[in-house]
């Protein structure tokens, strides 16, 4: 099994519900097991600032799909939560990342691990810092 990190993001209609949503979504998934989550916090949006404030977290998964079957997975929840994909940065009410795949590294077009920027973003850094804080100081 790989340990992978994930980060949520909403910020459109019921912000916790939408992340509690994909949570169980993530959790119902056969190959995939939910070993720990971080709090919710409340964040300025990044790079495009004209849009509602989001709520993010994070979690620790347990998985025997590979990088890109992970991504598909979560890609499936997003659909099925009905998001709709706009301007790049833009509202959405989810967005599931991988931030880290054991310490696998991808750099293909549309998958790139770990995730580009995420030592940038607080709102990636807090959560992902809550729940492994040996992880954060090395990065
Ligand atoms: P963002 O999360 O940057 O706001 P999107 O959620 O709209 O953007 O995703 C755009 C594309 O990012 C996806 O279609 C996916 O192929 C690609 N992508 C690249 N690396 C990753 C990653 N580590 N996790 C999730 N998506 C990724
Ligand atoms: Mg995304």
């Amino acid at each position: 099994m790989a340990t992978a990190y994930i980060a949520l993001g909403s910020n459109l209609g019921d912000r916790k519900k939408n992340l509690t949503t994909a949570l169980f979504h993530l959790v119902r998934e056969p190959r995939i097991i939910l070993e720990k989550l971080s709090s919710f916090i409340e964040t300025k949006p990044y790079g495009v600032t004209d849009q509602p404030d989001f709520l993010n977290g994070c979690c620790r998964i347990w998985t025997d799909l590979s990088p890109r079957q992970l991504l598909t997975a979560l890609q499936a929840i997003e659909d099925k939560m009905g998001r709709v994909r706009t301007r790049r940065w833009g509202e959405r009410i989810i967005d599931l990342d991988i931030l880290l795949y054991d310490d696998i590294t991808v750099n293909d077009p549309d998958l790139v691990i770990p995730h580009p920027d995420m030592k940038n973003r607080a709102f990636v850094l807090e959560p992902l810092k809550e729940i492994a804080p040996d992880l954060t100081a090395k990065l």
